[in-house]
């Protein structure tokens, strides 16, 4: 017998398998080792050690976690808390429904790494398929709500209904601070809207205008929010008010739901300037209460004023139809304080779910769901009169509110023992909304609730009118594009979506090394639990007790948040970064408040700063004063000394990114922090960056006070093509009382907090299971290795390309944090080729460039992170390495500066296969590294991005338009 024993794996380390953490993390360790010799350091410690301040660097740092799971044992606890939820029908309404997601959808949309992995659409050459599909989600919007413009999507509806408040303000000519809130509007955009009031000086005033024009309150007003339908359910004309506050020289919004709308007149026609609402219910599980797509679309002239994205049709070099972000894209950058908005990651992923929704279903399929609902509706409400109980409205889409005086709380449990969620609107009122996946039992079950007996469904049927009011009925068409024609069996939707998806390179094609976006892995089995039904059936307001478990998953995150960022208290609420900027800055401003320091209302923010920080301190009500940067790129110490000399009485807080936008440990942060909490100030930490800084340093301990982090960057949630997101927020325990909550879950946030941010009480709950598997299967040494390699992979790059395109910032020892920002200027000046050349020429590469021009103009910023590999960080080098050769050729006069492959690209098949007769080859042009590659065509060439904005086109073009 060989005795072996001795080089035996122990038995338990082999049933434990592989590490998770050797999955997440891309080098391996011998070429993390030769990595680290072109660093020139010998360890990953060495490297934290010499890169991370001294003043800030918890050199013994052990992070309270969990013991790693591996990924079976992480995804056997997510089914242990999924068992922990046990969605009801949910029948209580208030914007959340019950849907289906067409399985093929699921599965290759919501479920597919090639669409939610991608990255928002900047570079639109190698974007054109999710811009197709939020194009398609524009069309939609416009069509049904009868209005030009629609953007690509917002947070939610109640956040979308803000925004279009404050975009009324802005276009309006009043100059009332006063808004009206029409009384029949879902509570918790109610609630949101006063939230988003306060700090701007806006008046809301929510009146009962169920009573028409007359009940509109006296005196000025700027703009009014109409619900169509009602919360309750009721379906009004509007057309009369909105003409009155027309003529009172205001202008409206109308919150409505898309799917009435299949059947209803639609706003636009009664003359909504704005109009928002949610596209939940097109596909999205409800999920909790998110992610979902909010929308918001407007009237003719309004266009130039929407917050968020929204492409546009263009054409590209050779002539033919292309499309691009139109306008505002990223409008805070450029215009910072005086945004229209603070919104930046959106809700891509979920706005392509419910256009593709439409597509298959088409305008017919639409009508026949909404039809459903309402009929469902009608017969249920019918049948509730003829067994005596009141029903409070006449005329009703899919929601009825019934009137049982002292009995609302009986007939809910009753329901509840049915197995279904009914809305207790109060002690002697009930709602009941229908939907989709709403049959014929479950009327009975309502009934029966009731103590209704009887009701021959069928029966009823016919015996039921509508209850739509006829002057209110649909004559106007709409989705009338033949995209939403074309698609109605399965293969050919399936063929749709993989069209589109492969003309964009997503991170399942190649690294995207996006500066302060941090494209890492998105694990499968941190990505499996998002779609099972426990979670995205649960209605967002539902007895808590059904979702047991994922609120286990909210108190498991929220604790281990804390403990990484050194805080004492996290909320999960806000549902993208510049939300939780937004929460973190409200916090402060009502902590002065609550000392009695009200006037101090100063935002100093670095010149450096992410566009979105200045937009959330001006919707805080904060002003905001630039602190200048020095020539390292560093906050100029004796600038923020001045200014915080100079505003002792008035300063509120500092907002400072940390590591700093330009990728550098900043050694005088705890400084910084010092010097404003000596003046009374705050300190606010962008956390973006927080992947350069778990296991090493934690914000919380060295002077922070508050900070958002980007789940959706640092926790692995994917980008999605621009969302979902998820922007906690933490906060020592002096803010804690301010933290956001909600009005209709208590246990969502303290008593004295300041309002919801979001319609949802834990924001986008569905996803969370991604951020939450992703710590539970990393541990502490998991997360730390991590984040040391996320320094490697960017130290390494920076030095590997140093030569070529020169580092423009770099900290203590010469080291860069977790990005390097490489700076072209100079090699622009000289070779007249710019960022925008080199970007698109990496798409010919099959590449995905970096962020382009932030913080710097002119300047490419790399984020490899940690989860990339040699080979691949090596593809990226030799493709920068090789794009320099071509550069220099251009410099030395071998190629002409008009014609060359860098001015040239990106280059597709369709241009290669014509007449040619560049001075640079076929071959130069579409593989520059040899034919040995897997190539990725680029289906578009440079797209003409300000024709696109003369000629504005947002919904989907006549199919021959554009041909060359
Ligand atoms: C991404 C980012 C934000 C904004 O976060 P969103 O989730 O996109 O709203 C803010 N600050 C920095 C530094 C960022 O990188």
């Amino acid at each position: 017998m060989t005795d072996v024993t001795h080089d035996r794996i122990p038995l338990a380390a082999l049933e434990h398998g592989t590490p998770f953490a050797d999955r997440h993390v891309g080098p391996m360790p011998a070429e993390l080792a030769r990595m680290l010799d072109v660093i020139g350091v010998g360890s990953l410690e060495e490297l934290g050690q010499k890169s991370v301040p001294d003043t800030i660097r918890e050199g013994d740092l052990q992070l309270a976690l969990p013991e790693p799971a591996t990924e079976s044992e992480a995804l056997a606890e997510l089914r242990e808390l999924a068992r922990r939820c046990r969605p009801h029908t949910e029948m209580i309404g208030l914007g959340y429904y019950g849907t289906v997601t067409p399985p093929v959808i699921l599965r290759n949309v919501l479920e597919s790494p090639a669409w939610y992995t991608a990255y928002t659409p900047y570079q639109p050459e190698i974007s054109q398929g999710r811009l197709e599909a939020l194009l398609n989600f524009q069309t939609m919007v416009a069509d049904l709500a009868g209005v030009p413009v629609a953007n690509a999507s917002m947070l939610d509806e109640s956040t979308a209904a803000a925004e279009g408040m404050t975009l009324l303000r802005r276009a309006g000519r009043s100059k009332s601070p006063r808004f009206v809130v029409d009384a029949d509007t879902l509570p918790q955009t109610i609630a949101v809207i006063e939230t988003r009031a306060e700090p701007l000086g806006i008046e809301v005033v929510v009146a009962d205008l169920s009573a028409g024009a007359q009940a509109l309150p006296e005196g000025e007003f700027f703009g009014a929010l109409l619900s169509y339908p009602g919360a309750s359910g009721a379906v009004r004309d509007q057309e009369q008010i909105i003409a009155e506050v027309h003529r009172r020289g205001a202008k409206v919004v109308v919150a409505a739901d898309l799917l009435a709308l299949t059947l209803l007149r639609s706003p636009g026609e009664i003359g909504a300037d704005v109009v928002v609402g949610s596209t939940q219910r097109f596909g999205v599980p409800m999920g909790f209460g998110g992610p979902h797509a909010g929308f918001m679309a407007v009237a003719k002239g309004l266009e130039r004023q929407l917050p968020g994205r929204l492409v546009g049709v263009s054409v590209d070099a050779d002539g033919n139809q292309a499309y691009r972000l139109a306008l505002q894209t990223r409008e805070q950058h450029i215009r910072r304080e005086k945004a229209t908005s603070n919104i930046c990651t959106a809700q891509v992923l979920l706005a392509v779910v419910a256009s593709m929704y439409a597509v298959y279903h088409g305008p017919a399929g639409l009508r026949s769901i909404a039809t459903r609902a309402h009929r469902m509706a009608a017969v249920l409400a019918e049948q509730l009169r003829r067994g005596g109980v009141e029903v409070l409205h006449r005329e009703f889409f899919d929601t009825v509110v019934v009137r049982v005086p002292g009995k609302a709380d009986d007939v809910v449990a009753a329901a509840r023992r049915g197995g279904i969620n009914l809305r207790r609107v109060d002690a002697d009122h009930v709602g009941i909304s229908c939907d989709e996946t709403t049959t014929r039992a479950h009327l009975a079950a309502v009934w029966q609730a009731f103590g209704v007996t009887g009701g021959d469904t069928d029966e009823l049927d016919i015996e039921t009118p509508d209850a739509l009011p006829a002057a209110l009925e649909r004559t106007s068409e709409y989705l009338t594009h033949p995209v939403f024609h074309t698609h109605r069996s399965e293969t050919s939707l399936l063929r749709y979506l993989r069209q589109l998806s492969d003309k964009d390179i997503a991170l399942d094609r190649s690294m995207i090394p996006l500066g302060s976006c941090t494209m890492k892995l998105n694990a499968t089995a941190e990505m499996e639990p998002i779609t099972w039904p426990e979670f995205g059936s649960l209605h967002p307001f539902a007895p808590a007790q059904d979702a047991e478990g994922l609120l286990s998953i909210v108190k498991d995150l929220e604790t281990w948040l804390a403990e990484v960022t050194g805080y004492d208290a996290v909320s999960l609420q806000p549902n993208a970064g510049s939300q939780g900027e937004f929460a973190g800055l409200l916090a402060i401003r009502a902590y002065h408040r609550s000392r009695g320091a009200a006037d101090r209302d100063l935002c100093l923010i670095p010149a450096s700063a992410h566009g979105t920080n200045a937009a959330s301190a001006v919707m805080a009500g904060m002003r905001v004063i630039v602190v200048r940067c020095d020539d390292a790129g560093n906050i100029e110490l004796e600038h923020l000394r001045e200014l915080v000399a100079e505003h002792a009485d008035d300063l509120a807080a500092i907002m400072v990114t940390y590591p700093s936008t330009h990728g550098v440990y900043e050694d005088t942060v705890r400084e910084v922090c010092g010097l404003v909490h000596d003046a009374g100030g705050q300190v606010y930490v962008d956390g973006a960056n927080l992947n350069a800084l778990i296991g090493l340093a934690r914000m919380g301990k060295f002077g922070s006070d508050v900070s958002h982090l980007n789940l959706h960057k640092t926790f692995c949630i994917p980008h999605g093509g621009g969302g979902p997101g998820v922007g906690p927020i933490g906060v020592r325990e002096h803010l804690a009382p301010f933290l956001p909550n909600h009005p209709m879950q208590p246990a969502a946030g303290p008593v004295t907090g300041v309002g919801p941010i979001s319609a949802a009480p834990w924001g986008s709950a569905s996803i969370l299971p991604i951020s939450w598997a992703y710590v539970r299967m990393m541990g502490a040494d998991g997360l730390r290795r991590a984040t040391l390699t996320a320094v490697a992979t960017a130290n390494y790059v920076a030095r590997r390309l140093n030569n070529y395109f020169p580092v423009l910032y770099t900290g203590k020892g010469g080291f860069v944090a977790h990005e390097c920002i490489l700076d072209l200027r100079q090699i622009s000046k000289t070779s007249g080729i710019t960022v925008d050349d080199v970007a698109k020429r990496l798409a010919d590469y099959g590449i995905h460039a970096p962020t382009m021009s932030f913080p710097v103009a002119g300047t490419l910023m790399v984020e490899p992170t940690e989860s990339e590999n040699l080979a691949e960080l090596d593809r990226f080098c030799e493709t920068m390495i090789a794009i320099r050769a071509e550069i220099d050729k251009v410099v030395a006069g071998q190629w002409p500066a008009d014609d060359n492959p860098l001015v040239g690209a990106p280059h597709t098949a369709a241009s290669l296969a014509k007449d040619w007769d560049h001075a640079y080859s076929r071959e130069e042009a579409a593989y520059p590294l040899g034919t040995d590659v897997v190539k990725v065509w680029p289906p578009v060439r440079r797209i003409d991005g300000a024709r696109g904005d003369r000629n504005l086109v947002c919904s989907c073009p006549p199919l021959d338009a554009y041909q060359a």
